[in-house]
């Protein structure tokens, strides 16, 4: 297989983006410069790591054979790989329908709906579940895995509609958020609510934590 993704990271099990345990694919590169994206080591598009498609493949069937339900796909901007995707999704597909269990595919996009051309909904078209729309600051929300009000989480399939059903206006007391450490350094997975991410860095200083270099400033 000759596709190639340029990915930020990836991480497994993830419990905090999506359903159950995930393998997560974080792609690298975005051009919509969100004000207040908590990812913005994500944009540069030279960035990251060109990984060939097999590759994150052979991770999938790792993960589903380690007990996974199911296939994040964040960023960074995922549509703006559109080929890269559809190989790894397409790929994807095939290792689940071997699986003895359902498992779905949800996949980020900061783009709307009427934004997207051909390209884009070819490489989506494996996704049971995708969430649309920018992250906007100004439209703080509860709804779960999403970080602003506006974004909407939209089923594309049978097993979408039937999975997500209760979770597409599902709005937990706290939403969930993991914590992670790489390399040493903490790395927070999820889509924390507007303001926590300032409350935290609040809280690190309180305790004498020298906050330097975080992904959600510049
Ligand atoms: S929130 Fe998502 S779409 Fe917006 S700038 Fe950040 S990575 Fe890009």
């Amino acid at each position: 297989m000759s596709a190639r993704l340029r990915i930020s990271r990836t991480h497994y099990p993830v419990h905090a983006l999506g359903p159950g345990n995930r393998l997560v694919v974080w792609v690298q590169g975005c051009t919509l410069a969100c004000k207040g994206c908590m990812s913005r080591d994500t944009w540069p598009a030279e960035g990251g790591t060109e990984v060939p498609v097999g590759d994150l493949v052979e991770l999938w069937r790792s993960a589903v054979e380690r007990g996974a339900d199911g296939l994040t796909v964040s960023g960074g901007e995922p549509l703006q790989q559109p080929e890269g995707l559809a190989a790894f999704l397409t790929a994807a597909d095939e290792v689940r329908r071997g699986a003895d269990r359902e498992l779905d595919f949800l996949v980020y996009t900061g783009y709307d709906e009427a934004e997207l051309d051909r390209s884009h909904w070819d490489a989506v078209v494996h996704a049971d579940v995708v969430v649309f729309g920018r992250f906007d600051v100004t439209e703080p929300t509860d709804l779960v895995w999403r970080g602003s009000a506006n974004q909407r989480m939209t089923p594309r399939s049978d097993l979408g509609r039937r999975r997500y059903a209760d979770l597409v206006d599902h709005a937990p007391e706290r939403g969930p958020l993991q914590v992670e450490v790489r390399g040493g350094d903490p790395w927070i997975i999820g889509t924390p609510r507007v303001g926590a991410l300032r409350d935290l860095d609040r809280s690190m200083r309180g305790l004498g934590l020298r906050v330097t270099d975080v992904t959600w400033r510049p």
